[in-house]
């Protein structure tokens, strides 16, 4: 009831009901379970809300994040033109840079980068060509290192989050949280001895207790409920990848 309660009372505009049910399967995964708590502990001390408008409107960005700076603690509103756990994912991770003041283009931006060069020519070809697309690609339209570095940390999770084990339901190609995890060793490396760290000390008591309380589910062991719509009448959702596990 927690997530339930905290979402719906942070919705200032528009219908909740699927942001509720996104950020509950989302919550039940380890890579995005801290940046759910850190929004839960910030709905409770009323500094974060959800704008959530109709699917429809063209020309718009999915999905934003509006940091409001003051001389005390940042709001923050979410504002959802589409509704799905990916841009959820997307525009907390924001909120997470935003909230903790991150340097994202230091050590985060080397870290990505160096399992990039270290690692994506042994992934397959498929991982290859979305990472270098998101990474190498569409990056580049953002003018300055912070830029660039903040929407790489966005994308990141981004990615993990339409894996086929969690939400392949819009994209053409599925990319396996596995062949994710095998490219971003160094970064999900940072993300749990750095990251994770500096967010727990920011959750809130009860928000804590119920995370504490709430089971992880293996990530690799799930099939999405939401199926990829390029792929009508397989049950099952194949791996496109050739190799064996
Ligand atoms: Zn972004």
């Amino acid at each position: 009831m927690l997530i339930r309660n905290l979402i719906k009372q942070a919705t200032q505009v528009g219908n909740s009901e699927n942001v509720i049910q996104y950020v509950k399967y989302l919550y039940q995964f380890e890579k995005f379970r801290n940046t759910l708590n850190l929004t839960l502990s910030i709905i409770k001390q009323t500094r974060l809300s959800f704008e959530i408008y109709q699917e429809g409107l063209v020309d718009m960005e999915e999905g934003v994040c509006k940091t409001i700076r003051s001389s005390g603690l940042n709001k923050y509103v979410i504002v959802l033109r589409r509704s799905n756990p990916y841009i959820i994912v997307h525009e907390l991770s924001h909120m997470v840079e935003n909230e903790l003041n991150l340097s994202l283009e230091q050590e985060f931006l080397y870290k990505v980068y160096q399992d990039i060069e270290q690692n994506l020519k042994q992934s397959n070809i498929l991982v290859q060509k979305i990472i270098g697309q998101i990474i190498f690609k569409e990056i580049q339209v953002y003018q300055t290192p912070k830029s660039r570095a903040s929407e790489l940390f966005a994308r990141y999770f981004e990615l993990f989050a339409w894996a086929q084990e969690v939400y392949p339901k819009d994209k053409e190609y599925l990319i396996r949280t596995q062949d994710l995890n095998r490219v971003f060793l160094a970064t999900n490396q940072w993300k749990k001895s750095y990251l994770d760290l500096q967010i727990m000390e920011r959750i809130d008591k009860e928000v804590k207790e119920y995370s504490d309380k709430t089971a992880f589910k293996d990530i690799n062991k799930v099939q999405s409920s939401w199926t990829n719509k390029f792929s009508p009448g397989s049950k099952k959702i194949g791996s496109i990848f050739e190799d064996d596990n």
